[in-house]
């Protein structure tokens, strides 16, 4: 449509559609994000950091301000007849404060946004706002706004945290440096034996109602994938002991993904030793019961939540 501007009439813009059909599959999620983002360019000094690391950076006097969203849809995300709608409610606003712990900030406030079917009800709408007003009491951040809609097939929920950070204590994935070791915070692989083990309990369910799910001895398991917490502990670990790190990321994906992130933006190799990665016991025996590779879990099961960073 044309319009006019405080800069005089603006001749009409019409985007065209070409004939051509290519598919995202081809591009894969960070092809397909890489191809959104290069047909843009900050237009304002203070965006330091846009796409491309785990927050935005928005340079604010001496402070930077982070911004991070994340979005978790049903039946691709979660899967509500093994997920308490609490713990989701508490896992989607810990996934985005992970996030901006990754760039070694501090998250204060968080937008809630919502897409509901009428399958629920308030009561359900309540319990999905007790996990996130408990996770906004544990990370101490505030709930300041959303916006809420209707869906027509299940529920959508976008998270959208803003944090804050020194200019010079940010970490991105670009900073890693020749010889910097690599570390990580705690054990990867049990988030995905967790979701293995629901999945499984679910088909049991499936096939006889009346057998009670046998998940005593996977509690931990479970407990990471349904309720992960973001390692904002060591934010301020660091701080405390005095290390900067060069480069850091949280684990979302799984090890292997974010490794290559570090990499690629840091233009460095790396090298890890399969027996220095933390793999939990029972994750370890659940993945050879799963007739799984234990390594492969902990390399590319995700959703771990744990922070990877490298330093000199
Ligand atoms: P993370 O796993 O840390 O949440 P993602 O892989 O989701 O990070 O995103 C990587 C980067 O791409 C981030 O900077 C994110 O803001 C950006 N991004 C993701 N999807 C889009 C999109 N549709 N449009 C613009 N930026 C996006
Ligand atoms: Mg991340």
């Amino acid at each position: 449509m044309a319009s006019s501007t405080a800069r005089g009439e603006q001749k009409p813009s019409i985007i065209q559609m070409s004939d051509k059909r290519s598919e995202i599959s081809q591009l894969g999620e960070f092809g397909l994000i890489d191809h959104i983002s290069e047909k843009f360019s900050p237009k304002n000094t203070n965006s330091v950091k846009g796409i491309g690391d785990d927050a935005a950076v928005i340079s604010a006097g001496d402070d930077c301000i982070l911004i991070s969203t994340d979005m978790l849809v049903e039946g691709i995300h979660f899967d509500l007849a093994y997920t308490p709608i609490q713990h989701l409610g508490y896992k989607a606003v810990a996934v985005n404060v992970s996030d901006i712990a990754a760039m070694n900030g501090v998250a204060e406030q968080i937008t809630v946004s919502i897409a509901l079917s009428n399958r629920f009800s308030i009561e359900a709408v309540d319990a999905l706002y007790a996990g996130i007003n408990s996770a906004c009491e544990n990370y101490k951040v505030d709930l300041v706004g959303g916006d809420t809609t209707s869906s027509v097939s299940g529920l959508i929920i976008s998270i959208t945290a803003l944090g804050r950070a020194k200019k010079e204590n940010i970490t991105y994935r670009s900073g890693a440096k020749v010889n910097d070791i690599i570390c990580v915070t705690g054990d990867l692989g049990a988030a995905f034996m967790g979701l293995q083990v629901l999945e499984r309990e679910k088909q049991v369910y499936i096939s006889d109602p009346n057998m009670q799910p046998n998940i005593e001895k996977y509690e931990y398991l479970v407990g990471r994938q349904l309720r992960p917490e973001a390692r904002t502990d060591i934010v301020f670990d660091l701080r405390e002991a005095g290390v900067q790190p060069s480069s850091m990321i949280d684990i979302s994906d799984g090890l292997a993904s974010e490794l290559f992130h570090i990499a690629k933006n840091s233009g460095v190799g790396i090298r890890i030793y399969d027996d220095k990665i933390p793999i939990d016991n029972v994750a370890f025996e659940t993945a050879v019961e799963f007739n799984l590779d234990p390594l492969t879990c902990a390399l590319n099961g995700g959703e771990d939540y744990e922070l990877l960073f490298t330093i000199s």
